[in-house]
């Protein structure tokens, strides 16, 4: 019988709507038999359409929460996804940096449904302080853009945050125009992948949040970063195809058994 499962640490934002965030995070990561540890970072006001408010949790309460829980819990990957404030991030790098585990960080900087999540000092301090901690870093290509402001094109934005240090740089492209969703990988090497996926015809919440979640999962089960990558976008793809709608905004991914 098996005791125990594989597990992975999300620090993400909590949507009541149930289609981004932490939500997203546990029902990818029960679909792929994985057991999810949880801090919320942040609470949001939003509904389907767009997010209203944040509300950051107090980084003294992040920083005990995690103290206990990993005194006691040992996660096989970390997942990052919405952190509700810069002044978070010095807790959870010195929780990250005492821990030799994958992690995986969705640096999310603005709602698809075009509202500000963080603010303007967000970005650089997010590069100067995580970045050197992360396996796979999963910006949409707005995200790139802004985490690079003076990137000239996505292959130079993905060379500035390998520079920064994390390992690997996945953009994705579904913010993108074209018939096809385009996401490229750039690695320390300089190593790219590209990947083309049949553009669908809804617009999704969640997407980023599911995809990240993904790849942590299979980084837990121990796949290598690059078959993690590509199993990780294609349970995403398939997640997207048989999306539900939960209000009258965008859809939220499939993640529920079928
Ligand atoms: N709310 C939370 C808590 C999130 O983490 C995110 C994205 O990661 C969003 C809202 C926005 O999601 P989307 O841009 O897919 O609508």
């Amino acid at each position: 019988m098996l005791l125990s499962s594989p597990r992975v640490l999300c620090l993400s934002g909590l949507d009541p709507v149930g289609g981004a965030g932490l939500q997203a995070d546990i029902e990818t990561l029960v679909a792929h038999r994985i057991h999810t540890l949880s801090l919320v970072t942040a609470l949001t006001v939003q509904d389907s359409r767009n997010v209203r408010r944040v509300v950051a949790t107090d980084p003294a309460l992040l920083d005990e929460q995690l103290s206990v829980l990993l005194a006691d819990a040992r996660p096989d990957a970390v997942k990052l996804g919405l952190l509700g404030s810069a002044a978070q991030l010095p807790v959870i790098v010195a929780h990250l940096a005492r821990l030799s585990v994958p992690v995986i960080c969705d640096p999310v900087l603005r709602a698809g449904g075009g509202a500000a999540l963080v603010a303007d000092g967000f970005p650089d301090a997010l590069r100067g302080q995580l970045l050197p901690l992360v396996t796979v870093l999963t910006p949409n290509a707005a995200e790139a853009r802004r985490l690079v402001p003076d990137g000239v094109d996505l292959a130079g934005c993905g060379a500035a945050l390998l520079a920064d240090g994390c390992a690997r740089v996945l953009i994705t492209g579904g913010d993108e125009p074209g018939a096809s969703v385009v996401n490229h990988s750039y690695g320390k090497d300089m190593t790219t992948r590209r990947w083309l996926w049949p553009r669908l015809p809804e617009t999704f919440h969640g997407a980023g949040c599911t995809l990240a979640s993904a790849i942590a999962a299979r980084l837990a089960l121990g796949d290598s970063v690059d078959d993690a990558i590509d199993a990780g976008q294609r349970w995403t793809q398939a997640a997207l195809a048989r999306a539900i709608a939960v209000g009258g905004g965008r859809r939220i991914p499939g993640r529920l058994p079928a």
